[in-house]
């Protein structure tokens, strides 16, 4: 199996790479913000729980987040392996995931970190506000959602990068430059692994 974290703050374009990663490499897309939006959806007691962190930008706590990641592996047991995009946004949630995909003997291979400046972030969510009216893209919110991940999610880097397992790509240019990017990375994650 072959797992990676694809990491960034808003709006660095991880749920755009997530689609052609796994596209490429034949791998299972596993969002948080996704599964979490589909609860809203859904409205589900989860759901109702986390649209009033998730509209001010707060985080959901670790035990629901982590629980969620727990089920969608369980039952994608057939994959070659996870995209884990959005998840995980703090320490507990990095050493939770080493902790599931220890006991399943398929770590993660790397985290590719994503890199972008403060106000490019926020004119691309900006920009993808007035495209699909998501609650949580507006200037308000969207600066607590950066602070949010300067405070407490950017620390999960130095967690891989402790483990040599952090790789930092830069997250401007164009859709396709930054996939190359990416794809070179994992090419070579695959011969190493
Ligand atoms: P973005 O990366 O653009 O901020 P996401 O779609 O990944 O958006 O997440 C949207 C919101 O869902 C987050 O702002 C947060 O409230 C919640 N969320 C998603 N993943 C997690 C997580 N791993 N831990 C806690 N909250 C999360």
């Amino acid at each position: 199996m072959l797992n990676i974290v694809i990491f960034g703050p808003p709006g660095a374009g991880k749920g755009t790479q997530s689609k052609l990663i796994i596209d490429r490499y034949n791998l299972t897309h596993l969002s948080t913000g996704d599964i979490l939006r589909a609860e809203m959806a859904n409205k589900t007691p989860l759901g109702i729980e986390a649209k009033n962190l998730i509209e001010k930008g707060e985080l959901v706590p670790d035990d629901i987040v982590i629980g969620m990641v727990r089920n969608k592996i369980d039952s994608e047991a057939g994959s070659e392996g996870f995209i884990f995009d959005g998840f995980p946004r703090t320490i507990e949630q990095a050493e939770a995931l080493d902790d599931i995909l220890g006991e399943r003997n398929t770590p993660i291979s790397a985290m590719i970190s994503l890199e972008v400046e403060e106000q490019e972030l926020i004119d691309r969510l900006l920009k993808r506000a007035e495209l699909e009216g998501r609650k949580d893209d507006n200037i308000e919110v969207i600066q607590n959602r950066i602070k949010v991940y300067n405070e407490v999610t950017s620390s999960v880097a130095g967690y891989y990068a402790k483990t040599g397992r952090h790789r930092s790509v830069d997250g401007t240019g164009t859709i396709e430059e930054i996939f190359g990017r990416i794809s070179s990375i994992i090419d070579e994650v695959k011969k190493s692994s």
